[in-house]
């Protein structure tokens, strides 16, 4: 468990050098809470150059006033105190203005149990209520939600993912201002948002942020996935990332929207195992030939979660595994001998009897050996 030993002694640098610093975020959050602490991020009045200077640093945010410091094995982000500048489209702030005081810097960030600060002894900074609400495990936007997440539209899904990692509730007021205002999530890049929604769906406490996501109907400003939550928000057993999108893609007539920013391969899985769950159920050997194991075994989970089969993936793995040809590379009797045999010139009609000969085999109507293989071929050549 990753503790905050290396960090106290980041702080004590900086500060044996003039300026103030303290362990600020979700560092300090976890800590209080007993819980496993990710990364660390530390907040200090010196600007990026003066941090370089005294470690081993490399300017990975500068636009915003962040480097990285590598310092015994560990890497920190370490932060300039800031205000954050005017907002466009409520994505990325538009320019960083340093602030003087850490506490204009922590009333910069999200929530108030996001804006806790830590010093050297581990003493702790509260200037945001953020003691309060972790003991009553509330989650609640710094000031003025509505100004919150018109500044920022991602912050609405950040609290639905600190629900989902934390389990806690969200204020009544921080609430209203996201169904208010879910709309604002249209304007910002759909790779923050995917990027934000997988964070949610990681986390141990989903099925009461799906539910969040309801009451908002944040979940109609997520392009195809809106039957697919609602459903999913009823299930005892929440499913894995990619079982989620294929359920969410099969009950939306098994469509994704070019929307979402998949790579092309986790698109097009996507795309053929719910189509594949809403064409058919119990996969047979086949099926399996034809789409993989992968997309027999994803899209066979999701018509059990769907309720529409029982859990097969054991006897699919069974199937597959005793499958009597997996690849039409593997018939026994090769296109140069199919030639020779029936005289005929390289053409579709390989292809096409190579299809025939393994769906015979598949089929178990014939063997996968040279003599079947050439009695088959000559009793069915055109
Ligand atoms: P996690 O456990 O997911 O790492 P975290 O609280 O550390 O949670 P990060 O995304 O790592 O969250 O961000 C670090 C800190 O930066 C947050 O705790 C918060 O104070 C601030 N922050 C991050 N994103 C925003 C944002 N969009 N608006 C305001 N403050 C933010
Ligand atoms: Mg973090």
């Amino acid at each position: 468990m990753k503790t905050l030993n290396n960090a106290q002694l980041v702080l004590r640098i900086l500060k044996k050098n003039g300026y103030e610093a303290y362990i600020v975020g979700g560092a300090v959050r976890d800590q209080l809470l007993k819980r496993n602490i990710s990364d660390i991020d530390i907040t200090t009045n010196a600007k990026p150059y003066q941090v370089s200077k005294l470690f081993d640093a490399k300017p990975t945010g500068i636009k915003y006033g962040t480097v990285t410091v590598f310092f015994r094995k560990e890497s920190f982000e370490i932060t300039t105190y800031r205000i954050d500048g005017p907002y466009q489209d409520s994505r990325h702030p538009d320019q960083v203005t340093f602030a003087q005081t850490v506490i204009e810097d922590v009333k910069r960030r999200d929530f108030t149990i996001n804006g806790l600060l830590m010093d050297e002894e581990l003493k702790v900074y509260d200037y945001v209520d953020g003691k309060s609400d972790i003991q009553s495990k509330f989650i609640r936007a710094i000031g003025d939600p509505y100004l919150r997440f018109s500044e920022d539209a991602i912050r609405m899904l950040r609290a639905i993912y600190f629900q989902s990692k934390l389990g806690f509730q969200i204020t009544k007021e921080t609430r209203e201002a996201i169904y208010d205002l879910r709309d604002k999530l249209q304007s910002v890049a759909m790779e923050r948002v995917l990027l934000e929604l997988v964070k949610i769906l990681k986390e141990k406490h989903l099925k009461l942020a799906l539910k969040t996501m309801i009451t908002t109907e944040v979940h109609k400003m997520l392009p195809g996935l809106e039957k697919g939550i609602e459903y999913i928000a009823t299930l005892d057993e929440m499913p894995f990332v990619d079982v989620f999108f294929t359920i969410c893609f099969t009950l939306n007539k098994g469509i994704v929207p070019s929307k979402w920013p998949f790579s092309n391969k986790q698109k097009h899985r996507y795309l053929t195992a719910a189509k594949l769950a809403n064409k058919k159920t119990e996969f047979n050997g086949l099926d399996l030939y034809e789409y993989g194991i992968d997309l027999c075994l994803l899209a066979s989970r999701v018509n059990y979660m769907l309720k529409r089969e029982r859990l097969m993936q054991n006897e699919l793995m069974e199937t597959y595994k005793n499958l009597p040809i997996q690849s039409e590379l593997d018939l026994k009797l090769k296109p140069y001998d199919m030639m020779e045999i029936t005289n005929k010139k390289a053409g579709a009609w390989l292809k096409e009897m190579q299809n025939q000969m393994v769906l015979a085999i598949l089929n178990k109507e014939i063997e996968n050996n040279q003599e079947a293989l050439r009695e088959y071929l000559i009793k069915h050549v055109k």
